[in-house]
C-alpha cells in the first residue's frame, strides 16, 4: 500500500501543495555481483530518516524547477523535473507544474536526495493533477527514474535486493542517528567505478542487519552495520574514516557510510545522546545532524490549499 500522510486536509482540487521528502541511510549495503547489463546486484537495508527537502508544487502551464541550491540543475537533469515529465507522459495529461525545491539534504551525499525529491513529485502530482493512481502504478514510473525511488514511495525501513528495486518492508523501533557530511560531494558513478569483485559479498550481512532491526537490540544492530564500498571510499577520501572514528570516540555505538558516501552515520542510544554526539563531532568543516528514523512515510503532503 502506498503510504503518504495528509497533515492538513484540503479540497481535492488543490492548486498548490507543500511536500516534504525525507532522506535515507543504508544500514547495510552489499554489492553481490555485476550483471551482464552493467548494473550491480545489491542487497541493502534502507531506512528513512527525518532530514527532509521541502518542495512546493504549483499548477503552471509548463514544467519548471526552481532552486537556489548550489550544484543542483533546474533543467531535465533534475530528478524532480524528470519525475514530473515522466508522470505527465505516462498519464497522458497536458498539465504543467512549477516546483520550488528547498534542499536541506546534502547533494551527492549518499542520502538519496534526488530520489526522494522524485518520489515527492510523483506523490504530489498524483494529488495536484487529480490522477488517483494506485501505488503499483506510481511504482512503474518510479523505477524508471532510479532504483531508490520506489523505496521513497513507501518509507520506513526495507530490505532491497535486485538492483535495489525489490523491496521487503521491515519493522523495528525508532533509532537515533547522527549524520556527518564532510561538505564535499562524491559521485555515485565514481564509487561504482571503483568496485572490483574483491568487494562483492553474499548478502548475509544485509540479512543480519534486517534481523537485528526486527530484534530491537540496538547493540546488536550497531555491531553489524556494513557498507561494502566503505574501504574504497575511505582510501579515496580519508575524511570518511576520520568522521567514523570521531563518531565512535564521541560515544556512537557503531558507525558506517551511507550509500556511496561520503556521509557517515553513527548509531546512538537515544535522541538526547545523538545530540550530545552531534555537539562533540560537529566542527566547522563537517556538517552534522541528530535525526530519528521514520517508521512511517518518507513523503508527506504538509499543506494543501490555494495559498
Ligand atoms: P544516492 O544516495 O541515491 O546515490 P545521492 O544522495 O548521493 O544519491 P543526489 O543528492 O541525489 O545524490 O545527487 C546526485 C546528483 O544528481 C547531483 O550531482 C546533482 O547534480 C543531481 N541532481 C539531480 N536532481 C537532483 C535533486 N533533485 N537533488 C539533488 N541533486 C540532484
Amino acid at each position: 500500500m502506498l503510504a503518504f500522510r495528509v497533515l492538513s486536509k484540503g479540497s481535492g482540487n488543490a492548486r498548490r501543495l507543500v511536500v516534504s521528502a525525507a532522506a535515507k541511510v543504508n544500514l547495510a549495503l552489499e554489492v553481490l555481483s555485476r550483471r551482464a547489463d552493467g548494473y550491480h546486484e545489491i542487497a541493502t537495508v534502507m531506512h528513512a530518516v527525518d532530514l527532509s527537502d521541502r518542495l512546493v508544487l504549483e499548477e503552471a502551464d509548463a514544467l519548471e524547477v526552481r532552486t537556489t541550491a548550489p550544484g543542483v540543475p533546474t533543467d531535465e537533469r533534475n530528478l524532480a523535473h524528470r519525475a514530473a515529465a515522466a508522470l505527465r507522459k505516462a498519464a497522458g495529461v497536458d498539465r504543467g507544474v512549477r516546483i520550488t525545491l528547498d534542499k536541506r539534504i546534502p547533494v551527492a551525499a549518499g542520502l538519496g536526495g534526488g530520489s526522494t525529491d522524485a518520489a515527492a513529485v510523483l506523490v504530489g502530482l498524483n494529488r495536484l493533477w487529480g490522477l488517483r493512481w494506485p501505488a503499483a502504478q506510481l511504482d512503474e514510473v518510479a523505477v524508471e527514474l532510479g532504483m531508490d525511488v520506489p523505496f521513497f514511495l513507501r518509507g520506513g525501513a526495507a530490505l532491497a535486493t535486485g538492483r535495489g528495486e525489490r523491496l521487503a518492508a521491515l519493522g523495528g523501533a525508532v533509532l537515533a542517528l547522527v549524520l556527518v557530511n564532510p561538505r564535499f560531494p562524491v559521485s555515485t558513478a565514481e564509487m561504482y567505478g571503483h568496485l572490483t569483485p574483491a568487494m562483492y559479498s553474499d548478502g548475509a550481512r544485509a540479512q543480519a542487519v534486517a534481523r537485528a532491526l526486527r530484534g530491537r537490540g540496538v547493540n546488536r544492530l550497531a555491531a553489524c552495520l556494513y557498507n561494502g564500498m566503505e574501504a574504497t571510499a575511505r582510501a579515496a577520501y580519508p575524511q570518511i574514516g576520520q568522521m567514523q572514528a570521531a563518531l565512535v570516540a564521541a560515544g556512537a555505538l557503531g558507525a558506517a557510510m551511507s550509500g556511496s558516501g561520503p556521509t557517515v552515520f553513527g548509531l546512538a542510544r537515544s535522541l538526547e545522546q545523538a545530540r550530545q554526539i552531534q555537539r562533540r563531532v560537529g566542527r566547522a568543516r563537517w556538517e552534522c545532524w541528530a535525526v530519528r528514523t521514520l517508521r512511517g512515510p518518507a513523503i508527506r503532503i504538509r499543506t494543501n490549499g490555494a495559498g
